[in-house]
């Protein structure tokens, strides 16, 4: 298997060197030349299967220039240890045929440690295929949860550096700590002033300026991105979908084939593109619902066929999907159109924040797509309800999911199982998600309201959020955009 460029076919490459590289030179990203088949008897063999043994079948289809002691290896070291709970990603009923997928049972209770877990294992195996000898040097832009998942991925991994740049006015007081008070010997955080975008859009500039590149070359450095556009990210994420349809087999809530919904909420569009893949790989997956906050640029995009970016930019209670532009729809984009027409639309999208796609890719993406939008005050609500009428508590970004599936599932009447994907402990969100339970005390700090919710909702604070008060702060510098560069020479020592 090749990994070709969304903005050029001819640049092929293997899959150690896509992982490696992060992101095509063009600016294009890399996405697989052909998209492996799972049938329905190799699902009903997953079913079979532990977490682990599903990773390694997935992931060998996708990672053949690995072998398979490689593949094992990266699995293993990804999920043997780590995470609180031993089904790694388990998948909890909670009637009408609705099972919400809990992909925060890693390090930094969070779903990106599904992939970010995994990602320095494929990039150790894969650059000493592609560049033996070269020291790699992370640079990641975070909303949040990508920051921290990946510094405790990377974290004194040999022959890796890691750098991370938050927005100092985008993240929730209990992600900055996390990343803040970091430890490792290879680690580098900073805040930017700025937003989400502001962040990626420093980093992206960086990682592709040659001038950068070549002071980096001369001191046997190369950069590679952690970021949700390296497909080393996006590999591992679509593994549980196919074990949450296992899970569902196994609850006898489907039979294998039957078809089910998966439910996203969505922010640089790399969780619910992983779900596409899956399906495109033969999951049986009748649609995919986009959930999006305040911040709805996807949601017009998949009911009109508009992408515009220029629009009020909201900070919202679910900050990781506060984001304007949704890197990875690139990839979508690709796969129902083409290099050609993806190239002039991201030209668009640079020059003028907007493009429109043609009615063919429109149809496409319609026929496989619903999307919806809930604000902060419909996400709380959604909170208040779920946990009074089933007793399970969500965080903020999981509670936009349920919201938009609520609406689709009264508008549409379809009673099709569906899986609600859940991506953070809402402990990590403890200050919205005790206002909407009804818990607030102004006066309380951090880690106050973390013991209020446990004591308000007899559920546990996770070990690894308790743990943080004791830490002490390693980074609290904060950079303009113009300043970026010289903060990673600076970290890097160069
Ligand atoms: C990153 C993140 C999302 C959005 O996922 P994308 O892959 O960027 O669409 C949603 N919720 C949480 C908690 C996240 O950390």
């Amino acid at each position: 298997m090749k990994y070709v460029s969304t903005r050029n076919p001819a640049v092929a490459v293997t899959a150690s060197q896509a992982i490696t590289k992060g992101i095509s030179a063009d600016g294009g990203l890399f996405v697989p030349d052909a998209i492996p088949a799972v049938s329905t008897a190799e699902i009903a063999a997953l079913a079979q299967m532990d977490y682990i043994g599903r990773a390694r079948t997935i992931l060998s289809m996708y990672l053949t220039d690995f072998t398979a002691e490689e593949v094992d290896r990266c699995v293993h070291g990804a999920y043997d240890s780590g995470f609180s709970d031993p089904k790694i990603a388990p998948t909890v009923p909670v009637g009408d045929g609705v099972a919400i997928l809990e992909l925060f049972k890693g390090p930094t209770c969070a779903f990106k440690d599904m992939a970010l877990q995994m990602l320095p294992h494929l990039l150790t195996v894969a650059s000493d295929k592609a560049a033996p000898g070269t020291e790699i040097v992370i640079l990641v832009a975070t909303s949040g949860d990508t920051g921290k998942a990946a510094l405790e991925g990377f974290k004194d991994v040999p022959n890796t550096r890691i750098l991370v740049f938050y927005p100092s006015d985008g993240v929730s007081p209990m992600q900055k700590l996390q990343m803040c008070t970091q430890e490792g010997a290879n680690v580098g955080v900073s805040a930017i002033y700025g937003n989400f975008d502001d962040a990626q859009t420093g980093v992206k500039k960086i990682f592709t300026d040659p001038e950068i590149a070549a002071k980096l070359a001369a001191n046997g450095m190369a950069f590679s991105s952690a970021n949700s556009i390296n497909w080393g990210r996006l590999a591992p994420q679509i593994v549980y979908y196919f074990s949450a349809y296992c899970d569902l087999i196994n609850q006898g809530t489907v039979r294998c084939g039957e078809p089910i919904n998966i439910v996203v909420p969505t922010g640089n569009f790399g969780n619910i593109l992983a779900a596409y893949y899956a399906k495109r790989m033969g999951l049986p997956v009748q649609r995919l619902v986009c959930a999006s906050n305040s911040n709805s640029v996807l949601t017009e995009f998949l009911t009109t066929g508009v992408y515009d970016r220029n629009r009020e930019f909201f900070t919202t209670i679910s900050p990781s999907m506060d984001i304007l532009i949704s890197s990875n729809l690139e990839r979508l984009l690709y796969a129902v159109s083409g290099s050609e027409k993806v190239k002039g639309w991201m030209q668009a999208l640079s020059e003028t924040g907007r493009y429109q796609i043609d009615d063919a890719a429109f149809a496409e993406i319609s026929a496989l797509f619903s999307a919806g939008c809930c604000n902060d005050d419909e996400t709380k609500a959604t909170i208040a309800r779920l946990f009074k009428d089933k007793g399970y508590l969500c965080d903020t970004h999981t509670a936009v999911a349920v919201k938009v599936y609520e609406d689709y599932r009264a508008r549409t009447g379809d009673a099709t199982p569906t899986v609600i994907a859940s991506t953070a402990s809402p402990f990590k969100f403890s200050a919205a998600v005790l206002e909407a339970v009804g818990g607030s005390d102004d006066a309380l700090d951090e880690f106050g309201m973390v013991e209020r919710l446990a004591a308000v909702t007899g559920k546990p604070c996770p070990a690894p959020l308790a743990g943080l008060r004791d830490k002490a702060v390693r980074f609290d510098g904060c950079c303009e955009k113009e300043g970026m560069e010289q903060v990673v020479f600076d970290l890097l020592g160069i």
